[in-house]
């Protein structure tokens, strides 16, 4: 029989789980809600699009009536759910004609996260902005537009704050960079992290480590940070991270994880078994470590889609868990890290141990070798690996990607020495990085 399916959310993960829904069932009703203007737009493309590498604004966006036409989804946008009434499966939604019900058979949560916005003193919203819906873009890119600035600070060096640089650099705008950690980019080591922040010098931004905003002044354009000095900036980002939108789960009284995420099963089902959750609002089991993991990434989010598709369907595929895998574009730097980092071994008191390499991308006397640098993280007694992380600027994907793998078959620092991955001169020596980062790992074993 044919079922009434309610999806929250329509971008990554919900826009994803109605079109794999309807690939595997041509008969289920899906309404797609979601509250903002949008749906199944590119999140990630939004800092190109300021930047300017992306010109065409309609290139990340998908419009709703060619998403409604080509997956037989029924879409409402502006359309905010409030409320999930489990014992009569009926949601309650506010849209423009005001507050409305709606029963389901099967509903599914992913309202993401939201964009941690502090109210600091003297803040002006005009000109501070954070970056994570199309009107946050818009907002960036008017202001650019009409305000010509030539400087802005940026509050927080992840993955956001830094393409964020990049591409407001792009638009001829001196950056500073305000962390109040010790390093940029918290899902790395201390020591792959200062190869990003010289770099950062080297492209003449201002890197203010252990360093916090304490309010504005002069029409928010003079930032007062805590160590006592100032900075102009025309501008300013709140990259500070995100939080799960929970509220919805939490009110209806939908299990938690330690996170603060929802907790689901490997089916993606939460506590209550009609009702599922994906994207950056779950927490899904570390394959690791085996505790909860709330990880936002737009990959995990469409393996989740596919598995929740197929368990409405008939096939129970499960989701394994999420990696964490990630990959950042720094002007022509690449970094990227997969599993776990030094501080999240230690916090789940793994024994571990590290081997580094600095090598080259390729061949040395064939044009475009660059510096590469690739630090491995593995069990101290079988040589399992637990975490990988690589900074370059050639070839940082694809070892990246052979760690990942490494990691999801389990495989040893002994395997990293015997991996076959191909040599000519343009893409690699005879022995890759990762076969020397092997070799260097596996002698820490044998000692
Ligand atoms: C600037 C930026 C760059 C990124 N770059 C990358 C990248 O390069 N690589 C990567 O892997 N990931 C990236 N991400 C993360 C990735 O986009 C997310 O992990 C992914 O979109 C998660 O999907 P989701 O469905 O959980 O959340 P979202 O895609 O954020 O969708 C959630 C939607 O739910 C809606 N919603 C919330 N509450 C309700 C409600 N009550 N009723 C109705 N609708 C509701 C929201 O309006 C929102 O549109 C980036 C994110 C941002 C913001």
């Amino acid at each position: 029989m044919a079922k009434k399916i309610l999806i929250v959310g329509g971008v990554g993960g919900g826009a994803t789980v109605a079109a794999q829904i309807r690939r595997a069932n041509k008969e289920d009703e899906i309404i797609l809600l979601e509250k903002g203007g949008h749906v199944s737009f590119s999140n990630c493309g939004m800092p190109y699009y300021i930047g300017g590498t992306i010109e065409n604004r309609d290139a990340i966006l998908y419009s709703k009536e060619k998403f409604s036409e080509k997956f037989q989804v029924e879409v409402r946008t502006f359309t905010e759910v409030t409320a999930i009434d489990r014992s009569n499966k009926e949601i309650t939604y506010c849209s423009k004609t005001g507050n409305h019900q709606e029963t389901y058979n099967t509903l599914i949560l992913s309202p993401g996260a939201s964009a941690v916005m502090p109210s600091i003193k003297g803040m002006n919203r005009e000109r501070t902005f954070s970056l994570h819906t199309i009107p946050d873009m818009d907002a960036i890119h008017a202001y650019i537009e009409t305000n010509q600035p030539k400087s802005a600070a940026v509050i927080g060096g992840g993955f956001v704050g830094l393409e964020m640089i990049e591409n407001l650099h792009a638009k001829g705008i001196t950056c500073k960079l305000i962390d109040r950690s010790e390093q940029v980019m918290n899902v790395i080591d201390a020591d792959m992290a200062r190869i990003v922040q010289e770099y950062l010098t080297k492209k003449n931004i201002e890197v203010r480590l252990n360093d916090g905003l304490h309010h504005f002044s002069n029409d928010g354009k003079l930032l007062h940070v805590n160590s006592g000095g100032t900075i102009q900036a025309d501008l300013t980002i709140m990259a500070v991270g995100i939080r799960p939108n929970t509220k919805l789960a939490v009110d209806a009284s939908l299990e938690i994880g330690k996170t603060g995420a929802i907790l689901v099963n490997t089916f993606m089902q939460t506590s209550d078994p009609s009702i599922y959750a994906l994207g950056d609002v779950v927490e899904t089991k570390d394959p690791i470590t085996g505790h909860g993991r709330n990880i936002a990434l737009a990959g995990p989010a469409h393996r989740q889609a596919f598995v929740i598709a197929n368990h409405l369907n008939g096939k129970p595929i499960t989701y394994n868990g999420t990696y964490g895998t990630n990959i950042l574009k720094l002007f022509d730097l690449t970094i990227g890290s997969t599993g776990h980092n030094s501080d999240s071994l230690e916090a789940y008191g793994k024994s571990y141990d590290v081997a580094t390499l600095q090598s080259l991308s390729n061949a040395s006397y064939y044009p475009g070798a660059d510096k590469l640098w690739i630090k491995v993280l593995f069990d101290k007694q079988h040589g399992t690996i637990l975490g990988g992380q690589v900074v370059g600027h050639a070839g940082v994907d694809k070892r990246l990607a052979v760690l990942a793998t490494a990691i999801k078959g389990k495989l040893t620092v002994f395997d990293l020495s015997d991996l076959e991955l191909g040599y000519a001169p343009p893409y690699s020596s005879p022995k890759d990085p990762i076969n020397i980062l092997g070799y260097k790992a596996s002698s820490k074993l044998e000692q």
